[in-house]
């Protein structure tokens, strides 16, 4: 299995807070400032207290797999094809209620991913940026 190596967008303020978080080998999600109602993905306005500023929180580094795929056709440009076939998959992270993170399962060895699979965080080194992977907790 590949691991996907496309560089997320750092000109992207509003999102480089959870890029920067990564390089350090942890999570941290937005949530709104007034009522800690999860932002995720992050974006300019806050349904919920449109007076609010997002507050990055550092969270769990463990979770469980909502749903997974095999990404096995790069929609990307040529140069990306190496990246594929590769396991994506929906994370719901410890503590965190309501987002699902979108990652990739890495370090599975023999194991098929399945729901329900408990997971941890393991930070994968790729150009440039650093991935928040997710692998088996057990
Ligand atoms: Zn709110």
């Amino acid at each position: 299995m590949g691991i996907p190596d496309y560089p997320p967008r750092y000109d992207d303020d509003i999102v480089r807070p959870f890029w920067d978080a990564a390089m350090c080998g942890e999570l941290r999600l937005p949530a709104c400032s007034v009522c800690g109602a999860w932002q995720w993905y992050p974006h300019g306005a806050i349904a919920c207290h449109p007076e609010a500023h997002l507050d990055w929180r550092t969270v769990a580094s463990t979770g469980t797999v909502f749903t997974h795929t095999t990404v096995r056709r790069s929609l990307l440009p040529d140069g990306k094809q190496e990246a594929v076939p590769f396991l994506t998959a929906l994370v719901e992270i410890d503590g965190v209620e309501g987002p699902r993170l979108v990652t990739a399962l890495v370090n599975m060895g023999d194991r098929k991913p399945a729901i329900g699979m408990r997971v941890r965080l393991a930070p994968v080194q790729r150009s440039g940026f650093v991935l928040p992977a997710f692998e088996p907790d057990d």
